[in-house]
């Protein structure tokens, strides 16, 4: 059987992963990806508040050796979802099965003033860049923001209003500055009220101000004002955006979207055209656009590829679990597990924000690297630079739960 993957993030990782384990050299395996690395989304935030370097976080694919497998990093170009064929700067590919993982775009031009005057955390470049723009910040008004909906891991700008104010915090700026988050959902993480209301709660403690069921819809670079869907007008000395979000071009111009994502069975993960899946954040399956639904969903396809070659009977079939880990700041992580089955309110576990469930979350990075690449990542968090927190604000702002 010769696989195609498209795109090496989380899907991709783990599809391959599961594939040369079982499989080896029995499969053809050729994966996708124009990147020459990995890099964790939580990764961005560490890079960005500065607990570790943007080295530290690149898994590069050099790395990646695996029996049946072979990694060509190039840009693919066309896709062609009848024939399983791709063009790409390094020739044209063709398969008996291909898999699409190539993950949501993202569009910062989309949203007007938000290049000119603010500043985009969501992509690798960006998040990096925050990083330099962090640190020459001197205090003031920060409005961590939402353009548009869906949006990869709907934690993701909780957490960093969090962190931001740690680190605010660390610097002696807590006190000159304001963070408002705006957001479009109605609470921070609606399967799950417990954390939801944690989120709230550390929120209140920390004086973060919350703007839910709001969207940034443009920024005025004269006047340095973020202007809301309702018309609302909000003053920012740094705005920090999670910019609008779209399948790559590339699959765009597939034909295999309907209302801008590729639908798949949500039991399979199988597209309307014969021999061709999609997991992950390029899917409209109906699980939010994180890292750990991607990664199940692959593992099913990988279940299915192998019951396939091995012409067993029927695979187990995907059933929308997830697991999340929430930055609470102060070195906390909590833990949300969800469910989403079609059909079915989505339910959500939580765990309260404590130490051990920091190392819980090293583990989910460290164990993934181990298994995608087959060595340890020994610097999860190198720290890239020493901070020294005067006396007085180490024991400022108190911990949640
Ligand atoms: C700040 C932040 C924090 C996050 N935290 C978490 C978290 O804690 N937990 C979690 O589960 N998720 C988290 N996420 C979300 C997570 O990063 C994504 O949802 C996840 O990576 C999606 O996996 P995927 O396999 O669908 O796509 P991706 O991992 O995005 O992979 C897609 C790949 O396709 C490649 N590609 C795209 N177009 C082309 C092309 N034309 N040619 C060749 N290659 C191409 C890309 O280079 C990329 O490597 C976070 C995201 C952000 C931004």
């Amino acid at each position: 059987m010769r696989i195609l993957v498209l795109g090496a993030g989380f899907g991709g990782l783990e599809l391959t992963t599961r594939l040369s384990d079982e499989l080896g050299d029995a499969v053809d395996i050729v994966l996708i990806d124009k990147a020459d690395g990995f890099v964790f989304g939580f990764s961005k935030l560490d890079v960005m508040f500065g607990r570790t370097t943007p080295e530290a976080v690149r898994h590069p694919y050099r790395d990646l050796v695996k029996p049946g497998v072979r990694f060509v990093q190039t840009t693919i170009r066309s896709i062609g979802p009848e024939r399983r064929r791709v063009q790409t700067d390094a020739g044209e590919f063709e398969a008996d099965v291909m898999v699409v993982a190539l993950g949501a775009d993202l569009d910062p031009a989309a949203t007007p003033g938000l290049v000119e005057a603010g500043r985009e955390f969501y992509t690798v470049d960006g998040a990096f860049a925050g990083r330099d723009v962090l640190d020459s910040f001197g205090g003031g008004r920060v409005i961590v923001g939402v353009t548009s909906t869906p949006f990869k891991c709907p934690p993701a700008p909780s957490e960093t209003a969090l962190m931001l104010h740690d680190y605010l915090l660390e610097r002696g700026l807590r006190d000159s500055s304001q963070i408002s988050l705006v957001m479009p959902l109605g609470v921070p993480i609606p399967p799950s009220p417990a954390a939801s209301q944690a989120l709230l709660a550390a929120f209140a403690e920390r004086g973060i101000d919350w703007y839910p069921e709001r969207l940034v819809r443009s920024l005025d670079p004269q006047r340095r004002v973020a202007v809301l869907a309702d018309g609302e007008e909000m003053p920012f000395d740094l705005f920090l955006g999670v910019p609008v979000h779209r399948v790559p071009a590339v699959v765009a111009e597939s034909g295999m979207c309907v209302d801008g994502w590729i639908p798949v069975n949500p039991l399979t993960l199988e597209t309307a055209y014969p021999g061709v899946y999609a997991v992950g954040d390029v899917t409209s399956v109906g699980t939010p656009k994180a890292g750990v639904f991607s990664e199940r969903q692959a593992s099913v396809v990988a279940d299915q590829l192998i019951a396939r070659h091995g012409q067993a009977g029927a695979a187990p079939t995907y059933d929308g679990k997830g697991i999340c880990y929430i930055e609470f700041g102060h070195d906390r992580v909590a833990r949300v597990e969800v469910t989403f089955l079609t059909g079915q309110r989505p339910n959500g576990q939580f765990d309260e924000p404590s130490d051990l469930l920091l190392a819980d979350k090293a583990n989910f990075g460290t164990s993934r690297i181990r298994r995608w690449f087959g060595r340890d990542w020994t610097s999860y968090l190198r720290p890239a630079r020493r901070r020294t927190r005067p006396a007085a604000l180490r024991c400022a702002g108190s911990r949640p739960g």
